[in-house]
């Protein structure tokens, strides 16, 4: 591959997008060069940002004929490494793609390009009283664009499902430079292979979003949102799978451990909760919908549940602001934990039952490999984020026993029926762990399909694939 971009070929993208478009300089190139996973920087030679699909794929045929890597780069809150030039290149920055087309009232629909930010998305749909819940915590800076490619989760995904769930219909410039429709903006589609679905967290491998269809619901204008400290945190993982076996499905079951709901409360402004000493972990528990007296049945049959373990005082929202700065204090804890210590996020998840099994042994391990662990996530989707904290470890250590130390949490999530990542992605960081997750055979097909897309291996290269396949 050609790394050096030369005089010739800067003059082509130039030409492309324009002088005022095309970024040599090192502050650009830089902020460009990394998104949120731990510390690493790895600046793209040239940093473009085209404004149409047409950029795009022309951008992409000079890649092709020099042979030259290029990396779509969305907000750049990404927690694997996705969007990180390793080999150098282009970074194509989708920062002036960033209209909301059309929506849709009729169909329930938004067309949207793909670097609008994800707040900017819903709140612009919920005027229109519609509702668009996919509401990964990074909404206030991730592009929609990034949560199709890495198939975002986020809070609400345990009723309303994930990205890919939305995603009705895709427009795509290929690898190759040509320009696709994925599929029809219809609901349904058992038309062929699923091309839109393949798109959907192939993580900017297989071809460059342009545009997003996307389904939406109409708004719910109701709910009850409460806070559950437990004096163990197995228990708390415990509760989870019991509510839904009590017959409720929460719009939103988290789960923070001790120290990320302290750090979270030091770190975020305006958040008052009172937490005894003892106690170990919370589940913040949502229940949505449009009837009031439904919901506070619910919420009712979700205490009982969890007064069968050791918990102490519930606390309810009452207000809006009550519940805002609580969804502040879930939010704000990734971030709250990065300003405490370096740290490695893993994105574990389990068939929900599986949970407390994971969290004890996580902590089994840390304490095999001498690492701690602060633990949170969308526990109604089995979905632990496991945050190694390296504080005062040795640096030694930290490059030696904790890659061992997240092999074996990746073994156990998959001995217990899970995978490497709910929601992340493997991109750069976890791509040497992807043989746990699938035999050769598998990791072979799943190349193939990159091979076909991507003959001259442009785009993205060295992610997700581990180096030795
Ligand atoms: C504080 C914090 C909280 C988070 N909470 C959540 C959460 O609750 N749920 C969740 O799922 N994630 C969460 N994330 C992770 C991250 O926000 C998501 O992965 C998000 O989808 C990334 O979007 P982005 O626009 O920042 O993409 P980037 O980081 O810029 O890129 C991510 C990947 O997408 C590719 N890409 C970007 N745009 C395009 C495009 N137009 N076409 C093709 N490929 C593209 C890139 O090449 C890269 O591989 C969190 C991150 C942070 C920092």
């Amino acid at each position: 591959m050609t790394m050096q971009i030369t005089p010739e070929i800067l003059q082509k993208l130039q030409n492309i997008v324009g002088t005022t478009f095309v970024f040599t300089d090192d502050e650009t190139r830089n902020q460009y060069g990394h998104d949120e996973t731990e510390d690493y920087v790895f600046p793209p030679s040239v940093v473009v940002k085209p404004a149409s699909a047409q950029e795009i794929s022309e951008i992409i045929k000079v890649a092709n004929e020099y042979k030259i890597p290029v990396v779509p780069i969305g907000g750049r809150t990404g927690l694997s490494g996705g969007a990180l030039s390793i080999h150098q290149g282009i970074g194509l920055s989708t920062d002036r793609l960033n209209k909301i087309i059309e929506i849709d009232e009729k169909n329930l629909q938004v067309i949207t390009e793909p670097a609008v930010i994800t707040q900017v998305l819903q709140d612009t749909v919920l005027e229109k009283s519609l509702f668009y819940p996919v509401d990964p915590s990074s909404r206030g800076s991730c592009f929609i664009g990034g949560n199709v490619a890495e198939n975002a989760g986020g809070a609400r995904a345990v009723k309303y499902g994930v990205t890919k769930d939305y995603v009705l219909n895709l427009e795509v410039v290929l690898p190759t430079g040509e320009i696709i429709w994925t599929g029809a903006n219809t609901l349904k589609n058992s038309t062929g292979y699923n091309l839109t679905q393949l798109m959907v967290g192939s993580e900017g491998t297989l071809g460059i979003i342009t545009k997003i269809v996307l389904k939406l619901l109409p708004k719910n204008s109701h709910n009850v949102l409460m806070l559950v400290p437990f004096y163990k945190a197995e228990q708390a993982c415990e509760a989870v799978s019991a509510i839904f076996r009590a017959g409720i499905v929460p719009s939103a079951l988290e789960f923070m451990e001790r120290d990320a709901i302290d750090w979270a409360i030091k770190f975020i402004e305006g958040v008052n909760v009172d937490i005894k000493p003892e106690i170990q972990a919370h589940l913040l528990i949502e229940v949505d919908g449009n009837y009031p007296e439904i919901l506070m049945l619910e919420a009712e049959k979700i205490m009982t549940v969890v007064e069968g373990f050791q918990i102490d005082e519930i606390l309810f929202a009452d207000t809006e602001d009550q519940k805002n700065a609580l969804w502040r204090m879930r939010r704000g804890v990734a971030e709250a934990v990065k300003s405490n210590s370096v740290y490695k996020e893993e994105d574990t998840v389990v068939p929900r039952y599986e949970l407390p099994t994971l969290l004890k042994g996580i902590k089994e391990i840390g304490d095999k490999y001498g690492f701690k662990s602060v633990c949170y996530g969308h526990a109604g989707d089995g979905n632990l984020h496991v945050n190694i904290i390296k504080a005062d470890m040795t640096d030694d250590n930290w490059k030696t026993e904790v890659p061992k130390g997240i092999r074996e949490i990746f073994e156990l999530t998959v001995a217990l029926k899970g995978t490497l990542s709910g929601e992340h992605g493997i991109g750069y960081v976890q791509k040497n762990f992807m043989d746990i997750a699938f035999s050769t055979l598998q990791l072979q097909l799943m190349k193939n399909i990159k091979q076909v897309f991507d003959p001259n291996n442009i785009l993205n290269p060295g992610k997700i694939f581990p180096d030795n396949i």
